[in-house]
């Protein structure tokens, strides 16, 4: 045996389960395995997760912060303006040092998988070459999976679909679109019929940013559901950013969700970026702008959150940690019951493994040895503590360690140490 992780806690409740792994599998997980192995690792207790799976993010312009200026009003339109004048002065070499450093970040996080989108727009396609360098790179540790992107609009810009076309060629491997970005509703439409009746036809997943508005009547995501069940393309296809759906009607949200569930298309919500850069044209009451999360699942549809942004033209924050964007997201949403609380968690594991469409992930026999330990005992604990990922495996091999948080006190007659768990 290759490794044994003993008294593990696990993401579904169980506890002081063991973790056998041979040849980057899991092939044993129950109490006690009466198996020896060459290393073992005593989790103690600690939650041992499958790892962070990040369905929504942009890696071309990662780490992009102050090139060639700051975003200095903090919004989307300054972000998308600041976007366009980087975009003339990346080089190959830079994109894919910036993206391989977020890629560091990610592993010390236990995030190993990752969907980004990549822009399309520029018709020297040098982000797409970029990335497809960064995937090979990175793809002994990192799942990454590339979007073609066309910022710009499909229309509104001339030569973006058969950049697009040109980028799916070169081995990116999901349809992307931006429907409430092109100049009228009715060409959003189009472009939605268009990009899924190409991605139908070539066998493609599709992810879509739809509806990143405060606008309620933004209501792409419905054509979106219409033409991924007339094209049979159930559980490839998803809805990005939804962020409409907060501002609509309630009754016609009671139609338009049983129909994305008939679709079978996904959701993902970015709860930091939703809540900063929508609601920007209220005063008060202020609207969140995050789409109906608790609402989706309750639906029976796939609902994961994503980072979307770290450090670039749109978002000074972020780390590539996916228990920071499960923390705003409970919080934005009110997920606040047990279950709820779960089911964040779930959203930056389960549901976008799910999206992704990630083969043999999870913690049963035959699944990728890819485990996360982390300093909790619960899933609940790791995201009210943003636990320290105390060890990142990646079939089966140690690939990433950090220390156990905690303060050394200097108080009299108390504990000389506090890590921020109760103890019972
Ligand atoms: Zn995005």
């Amino acid at each position: 045996m290759d490794l044994i992780i003993r008294h593990a806690s696990l993401p579904d409740g169980r506890r002081d389960i063991d973790i056998a792994v041979q040849g980057g599998r899991i092939i044993a997980v129950d109490h006690a395995l009466p198996m020896q192995a060459s290393q073992e690792i005593d989790a103690a207790g600690d939650l041992v997760s499958p790892p962070f799976v990040d369905a929504h993010f942009h890696m071309d312009a990662t780490l992009s912060y102050g090139q060639p200026r700051v975003n200095q009003s903090g919004t989307l339109l300054e972000g998308i303006a600041l976007w366009g004048e980087l975009k003339p002065l990346l080089t190959q070499d830079a994109l894919v040092e910036r993206a391989m450093q977020y890629c560091d970040w990610a592993v010390g996080r236990g995030l190993l998988a990752i969907r980004s989108h990549v822009d399309i727009c520029d018709d020297r396609l040098l982000a797409v070459e970029a990335l497809l360098e960064v995937k090979k790179r990175v793809a002994p540790y990192i799942d990454l999976q590339l979007v073609a992107f066309p910022q710009d609009g499909i229309f509104r810009s001339a030569t973006a679909f058969g950049n697009l076309q040109r980028a799916m060629a070169m081995g990116v491997d999901v349809v992307g679109g931006i429907p409430h970005f092109e100049r009228t509703m009715a060409d959003g439409a189009e472009s939605v019929r268009l990009l899924c009746e190409f991605a139908a036809q070539k066998g493609y997943r599709v992810d879509m940013h739809c509806d990143e508005s405060d606008d309620p009547m933004s209501r792409h995501i419905e054509t979106l559901a219409f033409h991924t069940q007339r094209l049979g393309m159930q559980g490839r296809v998803t809805g990005s950013h939804l962020t409409s759906m907060h501002s609509m009607d309630n009754y016609y949200v009671s139609k338009l969700l049983p129909l994305i569930r008939e679709a079978g298309v996904s959701a993902i919500a970015n709860p930091l970026i939703n809540i900063t850069l929508q609601g920007r044209h209220d005063s008060y009451p202020k609207r969140r702008g995050m789409t109906r999360v608790a609402e989706m699942l309750a639906s029976g549809i796939t609902v994961a959150f994503g980072q979307d942004c770290t450090m670039d033209p749109w978002y000074s924050l972020g780390s590539g940690d996916m228990l920071e964007v499960a923390h705003m997201g409970l919080h934005v949403a009110q997920m606040t019951g047990q279950q709820a609380m779960q089911q964040c968690y779930a959203a930056v594991t389960e549901m976008p493994a799910q999206i992704l469409g990630l083969d043999n992930y999870g913690i049963y026999a035959g699944a990728n040895a890819d485990l996360v330990i982390l300093d909790a005992g619960s899933t609940i604990e790791a995201i009210r503590l943003r636990a320290a990922r105390r060890f990142v495996i990646r079939r089966g091999k140690v690939i990433s360690q950090s220390p156990a948080a905690s303060a050394s006190l200097s108080l009299s007659g108390r504990p000389a140490l506090a890590d921020f768990r109760l103890r019972s």
